[in-house]
C-alpha cells in the first residue's frame, strides 16, 4: 500500500478503462481515426474526457469554453454532458483538424451545441470579454499551445462566473516539469503556469495526476 498515486502500467490502465469508460461508438471511431494522425498524442485520453463530462454535470454547466479543439474528442464528451440548450465556444486555428471534429459532432447530434471559432484563441477570448461576457461561463478546458497558457488562464478566469471551473491539460508534461535539465519554452511555460495557479488566491485548485496532468481551478471570487 502506498499513499502516493499508483504508477500506471498497461494492464492496470486497461483494467481501469474496462470498469470505468463509457465511451460511445462515435467517440470510439473518432479516437481511432485520430490515432492515425501524426499529432495523435494531442488527443485527450478517453478517461479524461469522461472525467470532464462528469465535472460538467456536477456543476450543472451550460456555457462552456474550449481552448484547443484538435479533432474534437474532449468537446464531444463535454457537449454530450450538456443540457440541450448548453453551448461550447470552441477555439482553434486548424481548419483541417476541426473538419474532422465537425463531422463527428454532427454524427453524434451535438453540432448545434458547439460554436467553433477558427481564430487565435486569445483574440476569441478577448472578443467575448469585449462583448460583455466576462463572468458568464461555467466551465472551460484549456489544451492548446503551451507558451500562451498563462494568457489563456487569465482570459478564461475573467470569463468564468464565480464558482465556474477551469481544467488545464498537460500540466505534468510527461514529467518534464520536474526535470531541471528540461528548459525548452513549452516546459518552462507549463512550470510558470503551475506556479501561477498554485499562488493564485482567486481560485481553489488541485493538480491531478490524470493522464498527462490535469489542473482544476475553481473561481472563488467575483473580482478578477
Ligand atoms: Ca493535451
Amino acid at each position: 500500500m502506498t499513499n502516493k498515486t499508483l504508477s500506471m502500467n498497461d494492464a492496470l490502465y486497461e483494467y481501469l478503462l474496462s470498469v470505468s469508460l463509457r465511451e460511445t461508438e462515435v467517440m470510439r471511431r473518432l479516437r481511432a481515426e485520430t490515432a492515425t494522425d501524426a499529432m495523435a498524442r494531442m488527443q485527450s485520453a478517453p478517461e479524461q474526457g469522461q472525467f470532464m463530462a462528469l465535472l460538467v454535470q456536477l456543476i450543472g454547466a451550460r456555457r462552456c469554453l474550449e481552448v484547443g479543439v484538435y479533432t474534437g474528442y474532449s468537446a464531444l464528451w463535454v457537449a454530450q454532458a450538456l443540457p440541450p440548450d448548453g453551448r461550447i465556444v470552441a477555439c482553434d486555428t486548424s481548419e483541417e483538424w476541426t473538419s474532422i471534429a465537425r463531422r463527428y459532432w454532427a454524427e453524434a447530434g451535438v453540432a448545434g451545441r458547439i460554436d467553433l471559432r477558427l481564430a487565435p484563441a486569445l483574440a476569441t477570448l478577448q472578443g467575448l470579454i469585449d462583448a460583455g461576457q466576462a463572468g458568464s461561463f461555467d466551465f472551460a478546458f484549456i489544451d492548446a499551445d503551451k507558451e500562451n497558457y498563462a494568457n489563456y488562464y487569465e482570459a478564461v478566469l475573467q470569463l468564468l462566473r464565480p464558482g465556474g471551473l477551469m481544467a488545464i491539460d498537460n500540466t505534468l508534461w510527461s514529467g518534464d516539469v520536474a526535470d531541471p535539465d528540461k528548459q525548452d519554452a513549452d516546459t518552462r511555460a507549463i512550470r510558470e503556469l503551475n506556479r501561477q495557479v498554485h499562488a493564485d488566491e482567486r481560485v481553489a485548485m488541485s493538480l491531478l495526476p490524470v493522464a498527462d496532468g490535469l489542473t482544476l481551478a475553481l473561481k472563488v471570487k467575483s473580482e478578477v
